[in-house]
């Protein structure tokens, strides 16, 4: 029993749901309304924060329970007391969140993301990557000035400030005021007179250099992940360097897949190889061969799955603990088998069942029949051809029996 529900009904949970329940609803519901996606839902954002606020707390939760927003303020946690949105959001998803780590941190320049591109060996046995890269850097001729010592004035056409107001006349008495970064100065608020300028960054305060990264790819790390070079992304003058994040992206292998730790293959034997056993090589990623061979006696069937256990992918930060090597076995049938050997292959194989045919029973003839190029053939075909096709297929049928 709670005195009232309104906290609950803002996150769009019962009273009595679980934390995990809690959790899943303020993520859903932060991300969505998170200003830098709904700029002008903030006070749903608010609402939506402290509602989690007290809910995730066990102790506000009870007081809540009991005495709904009133026993709150009356317990002194009154609006005051909330931990700001943004905060709340930055702790929940980590600072993970684009401009959540931005607004904390305004003097950092922009990260900068690059996707490396890895093989399935490489992320097996580790390797080191170098990366050519192009990045700002401050200009070592001027030291960042742009220009000689002083030189630097106050941009005349916005004075300083970075902005231009620009007035439209709409009509009789109405104006419009626009804002816009000022084409002078590019919102610098100052300039460097053009003989004054520093000829090796032309004024710019950065010059682009080349930069080679040395990409540690370990044992064990999986698509997607981040490995971040901390502050070399792009320099700018009064700004702390942001990172350089490389993101891993790993090829498809043409022999293996990965799922989790575990490497997945297919292996195709023959039917004699399923029924009278088989052996196999099969190469590693780091090219060493293991054999694998059949339970003499066991029959392998068609699709059958089997591992070997510490042959997979070995585990980021402990690779000397492997996955499995995951083998699916897939039977190839022969296509026709010579009459005459039928009789001595029955006599090795379990018996037939016995199947009774009375008199009635009538005789058919069997088609082949692929489904694949069925399903291509009524996707392209529209419905007056399909009927065409119905009689074709009956006319078919009455030649093979007659
Ligand atoms: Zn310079
Ligand atoms: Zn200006």
């Amino acid at each position: 029993m709670v005195k009232e529900t309104k906290f609950y009904d803002i996150l769009g949970v019962k009273p009595g749901c679980s934390q995990d329940d809690l959790k899943k609803a303020y993520r859903k519901l932060a991300l969505k309304f998170h200003p830098d996606k709904n700029p002008n839902e903030g006070e749903k954002f608010k609402q939506i924060s402290q509602a989690y606020e007290v809910l995730s707390d066990p102790e506000k939760k009870r007081i809540y329970d009991a005495g709904g927003e009133q026993a709150l303020k009356e317990g002194g946690i009154g609006a005051s007391s909330f931990t700001s949105p943004m905060d709340l959001f930055d702790m929940f998803f980590g600072g993970g969140f684009g401009g959540g780590r931005a607004r904390r941190r305004e003097r950092k320049g922009k990260d900068v993301v690059h996707q490396l591109s890895v093989t399935l060996e490489e992320l097996y046995k580790g390797a080191v990557r170098k990366l050519a890269l192009q990045k700002n850097v401050i200009c070592d001729k001027c030291e960042g000035r742009g220009g000689k010592k002083g030189a630097a004035e106050q941009c005349p056409t916005c004075r300083g400030t970075g902005m231009q107001v620009q007035v439209q006349q709409l009509g009789p008495g109405m104006i419009q005021q626009i804002q816009t970064v000022c084409s002078e100065c590019k919102g610098q608020g100052e300039r460097i007179n053009p003989k004054d300028r520093c000829k090796q960054c032309n004024g710019k305060k950065t010059i682009r250099d080349r930069k080679i990264l040395e990409v540690n790819v370990d044992k064990g790390m999986v698509d997607g992940q981040k490995i971040v070079f901390s502050g070399e992304g792009d320099q700018e003058p009064e700004l702390e360097p942001g990172d350089i994040i490389i993101v891993l992206d790993e090829k498809p292998h043409p022999v293996f897949k990965r799922n989790g730790n575990d490497l997945i293959i297919h292996q195709e034997i023959e039917l004699v190889e399923s029924l009278c056993g088989f052996q196999r090589v099969i190469r590693t990623l780091d090219y060493r061969e293991l054999v694998i061979t059949a339970i003499p006696g066991e029959v392998t069937k068609h699709g059958a799955v089997k591992c070997v256990m510490n042959e997979g992918m070995p585990q980021y930060k402990n690779p000397f603990e492997k996955g499995r090597l995951i083998i699916q076995f897939l039977v190839k049938f022969p296509d026709t088998i010579a009459p005459e050997l039928i009789p001595t292959l029955e006599n090795c194989l379990p018996p037939r069942p016995e199947i009774m045919i009375s008199d009635l029973a009538e005789e058919c003839v069997l088609l082949p029949f692929d489904p694949e190029q069925e399903a291509r053939r009524r996707s392209t075909k529209n419905v007056y051809d399909e009927d065409d096709d119905m009689h074709g297929h009956g006319q078919r049928v009455q030649c093979a029996t007659n």
